[in-house]
């Protein structure tokens, strides 16, 4: 068979060499975590849906080439975090019209619990109730974060149905993963301007925003000093796949400057490439065991703690 991923019309690193796809018994990058003191990974960046709505993303993927990785049911994709010594994940998902956020969250709270490790993060629109739902999944789910796409929603993040639902957010310090930036697929409302504009209204807002914000990567680096609660995750971005741009040997240093504000995110279950690549990557970058450690495990178990 073809592997599909010569077809792509987003780059790789090196045309027609390709990271292995399927996992090995033990992901190569095992041995190197008792090196580095790592006890296990947090991810701050996995996806969950229901299955019939995950198929629907599946399907776009497809028409772009992108190979998923790990298009398995749930329970084996959860195995494969396990086996990869993922430990602790995300359950990120978001809605793309109206009234669909709402029964996300409660679909991730009725499930959540059978994927062990999982840390339960919602989801909101721009809509009248958004405030309702949101303060729900945190006083009586108990959910520990939510989750934006700025390019899928297509919403103004300055949209003032955001309003009471940012207020509340900031005010209660909860974790915010946003897709902001511009790759793989530039938005009407995704791009450093948008971002800049929130955080300018809600300066204690604690945000991650997902694939370090590329492809405008040193811009919104830029502003973590600003901010003491604004982080990034590392999301797609030291891979050998560059559908979120071109500038990772830039921002490796950035990693090194920045490590208390940086998070390991990986994208799984739908990446075109085994998760111990990125893993592996990581690991191997020209940075300190300490920010090895911080953006892999300690970063992550801090945010998720209780
Ligand atoms: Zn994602």
């Amino acid at each position: 068979m073809t592997d599909s991923r010569f077809q792509s019309p987003f780059a790789w690193k090196t045309p027609g060499e390709f990271p292995p796809i399927l996992d090995e018994e033990v992901p190569p990058h095992i041995p190197l975590l008792e090196k580095y003191k790592i006890p296990y990974i947090v991810d701050i960046h996995t996806h969950i849906f229901p299955e019939h709505v995950m198929k629907l993303i599946w399907r776009w993927f497809d028409s772009v080439n992108w190979a998923i990785a790990y298009r398995q049911d749930a329970l084996e994709r959860m195995a494969a975090l396990k086996r990869n010594k993922v430990l602790q994940y995300t359950t990120l998902n978001y809605a793309h019209k109206p009234g669909m956020a709402s029964w996300l969250n409660d679909w991730t709270f009725e499930n959540f619990s059978r994927w062990e490790g999982s840390i339960p993060f919602g989801t909101f629109f721009p809509e009248p109730e958004a405030f309702d739902y949101v303060r729900k999944a945190v006083e009586e789910y108990q959910f520990k974060g939510f989750k934006l796409h700025c390019e899928v929603g297509r919403y103004d993040l300055n949209a003032k149905e955001f309003a009471p639902t940012f207020e509340y957010l900031e005010k209660n310090l909860i974790p915010i993963v946003i897709h902001t930036g511009n790759a793989p697929k530039k938005g009407k409302f995704t791009g450093i301007a948008f971002f800049k504009d929130l955080m300018q209204r809600y300066p204690k807002l604690k945000v991650i925003v997902a694939h370090m914000g590329a492809d405008e990567i040193l811009e919104y680096t830029k502003l973590l000093s600003r901010y003491e609660n604004l982080s990034l995750d590392t999301t797609m971005v030291f891979v050998d796949f560059l559908a979120t741009g071109m500038e990772t040997e830039q921002a490796v240093p950035l990693l090194e400057i920045h490590q208390d504000q940086i998070y390991f995110g990986s994208d799984f279950p739908n990446i075109p490439y085994n998760l111990s690549h990125p893993i592996l990557n990581l690991l191997n970058l020209p940075i300190t065991d300490s920010a090895k450690r911080k953006i892999l495990y300690e970063n992550g178990k801090r945010l998720l703690a209780d």
